[in-house]
C-alpha cells in the first residue's frame, strides 16, 4: 500500500496499455477510434456498431461532504475496476476536470491513490481540448452579440439586459466585473459585463445534455443572451450564431476514451459544475458507454441533494438514462463532522460522533428512495478510520435495511472494493421503479417547493423581489415547463452551509431565477454563489513545475 505516495507519483508509475488495446477490449471498432497520442482517443459514436445494448447505470453520489471531498471519483474508478474484475463488462463515465480549480485549492478530478484514470496529468490539464472548444463557442456568441450592437443593433437589444457572459477556464476573480467596449466609436459599445469560468457556462451545460449533434445545434440556438428594449428574449439563433458554435464543437462532442490504473475503459467528457449546472459528464458519453458495456459507473457532483437529484430530474429525463442503483459515498470523517467534531479532530477515533453524524447519511439514503431506487452505501475507508468507527456505520445500515459495504479503493484499487461490487451487482438486478420527483407541467414554484420539502427536508421557500420579477418573466415567456436546477451549498441540506447534520424546518431563500433556455433548465440561486472562482492566498500553482523530461511536478 503506497500511503506515502502522491496521486501523481502513483499515476506516473502505472504502466498504460496503448489506447487501441483498451478500445478493442471495449468493443470499439478501429473505424470509430480517433487516437489523440498513445493513451487518449476520441470515439465517434456514429461509427459504433448499432445495437440495442443498454448497459445498467450505477450512479455514484455522496453524503454532505467535508471541504476535502469524500472520494466520489476515487470510488467510481475503484468500483468499476472491481466490477470489471468479476468479469462484468464495465465502463467508467466521468467529468473532465476544469483547469482553473486545479491551480487553486481543489486539485484535479481523476480519482486518487490506486483508483485513478490515466494519464492523470494530461486529463487534468488540456486533455483533448474540449474545454477550449467550449470556451471558443461561448465567446464567439459574445463576439457576435457585441458586434451586433456595434453594427446598428437591428434587434434592439438593451445592452443593460444582456445576461450572457464571456468565459475562461481559469480561477480569476479580477474578471468577475469588467467594462468592455472602451476606446471610442471604432472599438465597440461600452457596457458592463463579466467573465464566468467555462465549467459554469451554459454552453457547457448544453454540451453535456445534448444527445447528438442535431440536438446540440438546436439547444445552442435556444440560448437566451439577453432582452430587447421591449423585453423580448434574444437567442443565439436570433444572432445567427448557433450554427458556427455547433461547428466549433463538432470534434469536442465526441467522447474521450482513457483507462483506469486497473485497465478499465473510461469515457471522460464534459464537466459542468453541480451548483449552477447539473454536475455530470455528457449524456453522449453515458449513452455511448451504455451501448458498449453491461454496467456503466458514473458520478454526479456533491451530495444526493444536488448532483443525484439533478441527474434524476434533469439528465435522466433528457438523456433517458435513469440509474439502476445509486452508491452513496460516506466517510467516517464526514460523519464525524456532521456529529459536530471540529475539523482538527476528524482524524481521532470518536465512535459516538460517527453515530451522531448518521442522520445526515440516513437523509441521503431516503432521498434516493424517493426516486424509486434502492441505494447502496459505499464507505470510503481512510487509513485513520478505526474498525469500531466503521462497524458503527455498517451495523446501523444493517438495522436500517440499507445495503452497505466498506471499500478501500484508494489503498487497493479494485481489490479493495470486492464486497461493494458484489453488493452493487445484487442491487442492479432488482427491478427499478424510477420516477422523477416532479412533473414538468407543475408551476415553477411547486417544483421548487417539492425539492425543498421532499429532498432538503425544509418547510418553505421565500422569494426575493428580484426572483419574483424573474418568475413573472419566465412564466410570460413560456419557460415554466423547464426543470429546476437549484444552486445551493453542498455542505448542508439547507441554504446555510453552517447547518450540518440533517437540518429540517428551515426556509430556503431564492434570490434569483435564471432561465437557461438552451440547456433546458431554470437555475434557482439560493445563498451566495460565484460563477467565477478566485485563487486562494497560496494557490496550488506555486507548488507546480515541470522537469526537463516533461514530467509534471506538484499536480494533485
Ligand atoms: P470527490 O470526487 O468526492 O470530490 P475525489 O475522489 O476527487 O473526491 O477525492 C478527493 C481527494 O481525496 C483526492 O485527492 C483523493 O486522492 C483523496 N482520497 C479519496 N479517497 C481517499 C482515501 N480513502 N484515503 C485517502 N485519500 C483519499
Amino acid at each position: 500500500q503506497d500511503t506515502d505516495m502522491s496521486d501523481l507519483a502513483i499515476a506516473s508509475r502505472a504502466v498504460l496499455a496503448p489506447i487501441s488495446r483498451i478500445a478493442e477490449a471495449a468493443g470499439i471498432p478501429d473505424a470509430a477510434l480517433e487516437p489523440y497520442g498513445k493513451y487518449k482517443a476520441k470515439i465517434d459514436p456514429a461509427l459504433l456498431p448499432s445495437g440495442t445494448q443498454r448497459g445498467k447505470v450505477v450512479l455514484v453520489s455522496g453524503m454532505s461532504p467535508t471541504p476535502a471531498g469524500e472520494g466520489k471519483s476515487t470510488m467510481v474508478v475503484g468500483l468499476a475496476d472491481a466490477l470489471a474484475a468479476t468479469g462484468t463488462k464495465t465502463m467508467i463515465a466521468l467529468r473532465e476536470p476544469s483547469v482553473g480549480p486545479s491551480f487553486g485549492m481543489k486539485g484535479g478530478a481523476t480519482g486518487g491513490g490506486q483508483s485513478q484514470v490515466l494519464p492523470m496529468d494530461e486529463i487534468n490539464l488540456h486533455f483533448t481540448g474540449d474545454f477550449h472548444a467550449i470556451t471558443s463557442a461561448n465567446n464567439l456568441l459574445m463576439a457576435m452579440l457585441d458586434n451586433h450592437l456595434q453594427q446598428g443593433n437591428a434587434l434592439g437589444i438593451d445592452p443593460r439586459s444582456i445576461t450572457f457572459k464571456r468565459v475562461l477556464d481559469m480561477n480569476d476573480r479580477a474578471l468577475r466585473h469588467v467594462v468592455i467596449g472602451l476606446g471610442g466609436t471604432a472599438n465597440g459599445v461600452p457596457r458592463e459585463t463579466g467573465f464566468e469560468i467555462t465549467a459554469a457556462s451554459e454552453v457547457m451545460a448544453v454540451f453535456c445534455l445534448a444527445t447528438g449533434l442535431a440536438d446540440l445545434r438546436a439547444r445552442l440556438g435556444r440560448i437566451t443572451v439577453g432582452y430587447t428594449y421591449a423585453k423580448a428574449p434574444v437567442t443565439a439563433d436570433d444572432l445567427g450564431a448557433a450554427g458556427a458554435m455547433a461547428l466549433l464543437l463538432k470534434e469536442a462532442i465526441k467522447p474521450n476514451l482513457v483507462q483506469s490504473i486497473g485497465g478499465t475503459p473510461a469515457l471522460i467528457h464534459g464537466g459542468p459544475f453541480a451548483n449552477i449546472a447539473h454536475g455530470c459528464n455528457s449524456a453522449i458519453a453515458t449513452n455511448t458507454a451504455r451501448a458498449l458495456a453491461d454496467v456503466v459507473v458514473t458520478e454526479a457532483g456533491f451530495g444526493t441533494d444536488l448532483g443525484a437529484e439533478k441527474f434524476m430530474d434533469i439528465k435522466a429525463r433528457y438523456a433517458g438514462c435513469p440509474p439502476d442503483t445509486v452508491v452513496i459515498v460516506a466517510t467516517v470523517r464526514a460523519l464525524k463532522m456532521h456529529g459536530s467534531v471540529p475539523k482538527e479532530e476528524l482524524g481521532t477515533e470518536n465512535v459516538e460522533a460517527v453515530r451522531a453524524g448518521l442522520p445526515n447519511l440516513e437523509r441521503h439514503a431516503s432521498i434516493i428512495a424517493k426516486f424509486g431506487i434502492k441505494p447502496v452505501i459505499g464507505i470510503n475507508r481512510f487509513t485513520t478510520d478505526t474498525d469500531a468507527e466503521l462497524e458503527a456505520v455498517t451495523s446501523w445500515a444493517e438495522q436500517q435495511g440499507i445495503a452497505c459495504a466498506v471499500a478501500d479503493v484508494w489503498g487497493h484499487g479494485g481489490a479493495g472494493a470486492t464486497e461493494l461490487a458484489a453488493t452493487v451487482l445484487r442491487a442492479i438486478e432488482e427491478p427499478g421503479n424510477f420516477a422523477p420527483l416532479y412533473e414538468l407541467e407543475q408551476p415553477v414554484e411547486d417544483k421548487i417547493l417539492a425539492l425543498v420539502r421532499e429532498i432538503y427536508g425544509g418547510e418553505g421557500v421565500e422569494y426575493s423581489a428580484k426572483a419574483r420579477r424573474m418568475l413573472q418573466q419566465i412564466n410570460g415567456n413560456g419557460w415554466s415547463h423547464l426543470p429546476v436546477c437549484i444552486a445551493k451549498t453542498q455542505y448542508s441540506f439547507s441554504d446555510d452551509p453552517q447547518l450540518l447534520g440533517a437540518a429540517s424546518g428551515f426556509t430556503v431563500q431564492v434570490r434569483e431565477l435564471i432561465p437557461k433556455t438552451g440547456a433546458g433548465f431554470i437555475v434557482a440561486i439560493t445563498g451566495a454563489l460565484t460563477t467565477m472562482p478566485g485563487l486562494p492566498k497560496v494557490p496550488a500553482a506555486v507548488h507546480m513545475d515541470v522537469d526537463e523530461q516533461g514530467n509534471a511536478i506538484g499536480l494533485s
